[in-house]
């Protein structure tokens, strides 16, 4: 979950405000398997409620739950407007109808490669390839420094909801000397380039070419790219496609309302998806992470009222196994596998079918010899990546690299310092303040 603060001149900026999921309240237990998880839990913004008049905005980059999923239950103690872009701004609109806070935001609508001043900082949105629509990166000028802030992204020139990648305006960049560049650091120990969401759909396209029976499929809820790969995918091997789960009817629904779902690639009613021969059906489901009560764990238990698999179908993961999740996907595929089922899943194909967000060890190279920022600030991450990306930015020949915790402030003016636990930082448990809010 990711909630930064760029502060200057006595004030400060918030970039994004994620959630994260089935998760202890210290960070130190998020290993053990008997300690209490909550359904959703937020970074504590205690240090900032303490200096509510000094926020003078929030940006949210893109429209993913561990950067914007907080943002509703705790937008009340910030106050302030949010900037962001067309997708991640119709997400949160979603989020926040039928709640007291829809009539009292501010929403400011930006175009990608708009800048806006906001209090005492220049903001430039730089669009960027992730793996849904509207990512955007960050340029954050003060009169003492600026920082160019990544958020999440990979290189992808076929990233099937937006434009390719274009290395001009991050080489633009360099020419205004960023003082620092915060980046995502999640594939940081993964050699070569990240994949692309293009070599995906090829690699779904052969793999579902070879099938018989009925094709489930399933995948993040939020990966409209995802879905516009598979819509095609169906239509070119003669199947109807159908959703199952809210967040995959959720996310479809955003993408038609915002013009990035392509008119031509329909969908099918689950409730018609029971009368067709099998090989004419592929189901999209939820439950990718082996979640029970998640479309896919119905159809695993003969429990979803629409649909059913059996004997010959195959179950197809465009997805990975976050850890500590391995138990709950063998215990499903195993259920699924004594029916008939086979199931394919990403780390064994023989295809591609699944392609990450974020960017591995070149793209980062890239990166840092496109922008050439006096620091190297590596976020997103668990130690080890925070340390790979450092290793990379140094390899680069970036001067400085700041690798810290949660709560370190990285002073990049008059003299670049690090300091530790600056600010008191924690999680809180948000499940309670998020049900409250749905009507
Ligand atoms: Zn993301
Ligand atoms: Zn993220």
């Amino acid at each position: 979950m990711n909630m930064n603060l760029y502060g200057h001149n006595n004030q400060w900026l918030m970039v994004d405000c994620g959630v994260t999921f089935k998760a202890p309240l210290d960070q130190s237990d998020d290993e053990s398997t008997t300690v209490k998880r909550f359904d959703m839990v937020a970074p504590d913004p205690v240090f900032i409620e303490n200096r509510q008049e000094s926020l003078c905005g929030i940006v949210i980059t893109h429209a993913h739950e561990d950067h914007v999923g907080a943002l509703p239950a705790l937008w009340k103690k910030f106050t302030c407007p949010v900037y962001t872009t067309k997708f991640t701004a119709e997400v949160l609109r979603r989020k926040l109808s039928g709640t007291d806070i829809a009539e009292l935001i501010k929403i400011v609508v930006v175009e990608p490669g708009d800048t806006i001043t906001i209090g005492h900082f220049t903001v430039s949105w730089l669009s960027i390839t992730h793996s849904l629509p509207d990512a955007q990166a960050l340029f954050i000028q003060t009169p003492v420094g600026s920082v160019f802030h990544t958020a999440d992204w990979k290189i992808d020139f076929n990233p099937i909801t937006d434009a390719p990648f274009d290395s001009a305006p991050f080489k633009e960049l360099a020419k205004m000397k960023p003082t620092a560049m915060v980046c995502d650091s999640t594939n940081a120990l993964r050699s070569g380039y990240s994949l692309s969401e293009g070599d995906c759909e090829l690699g779904l396209l052969r793999t579902i070419q070879k099938q018989q029976g009925r094709v489930i499929v399933t995948c993040f809820g939020s990966n409209v790219a995802r879905l516009i790969s598979l819509a095609r995918v169906a239509a070119k091997t003669g199947r109807y496609m159908t959703l199952l789960g809210r967040s995959l009817e959720n996310m479809y629904s955003i993408a038609r309302s915002t013009g990035y779902w392509p008119d031509e690639l329909k969908i099918s009613h689950r409730r018609d998806i029971g009368y067709l021969p099998k090989h004419e059906v592929m189901i999209v489901a939820t439950g990718s992470q082996g979640e029970p009560r998640a479309a896919l764990g119905r159809l695993a238990a003969d429990s979803h009222p629409n649909c059913e698999v059996d004997a010959g179908d195959t179950l197809i993961f465009s997805s990975i196994t976050i850890p500590g999740n391995e138990k709950a996907i063998d215990n499903m595929i195993a259920k699924l596998e004594q029916k008939g089922l086979k199931c394919i899943q990403s780390s064994t194909s023989e295809f591609i079918i699944h392609a990450s967000g974020h960017p591995n060890e070149q793209d980062l190279c890239d990166m840092y010899d496109w922008v050439k920022p006096k620091v190297a600030i590596p976020v997103h991450g668990e130690s080890m990546h925070l340390q790979a990306n450092a290793n990379i930015a140094k390899q680069q020949g970036i001067d400085k690299q700041l690798v810290g915790l949660n709560g370190d402030l990285f002073q990049l003016a008059p003299v670049i310092k690090h300091i530790k636990n600056a600010a008191k930082v924690g999680r809180i448990d948000i499940t309670d303040a998020h049900n409250k809010m749905k009507v």
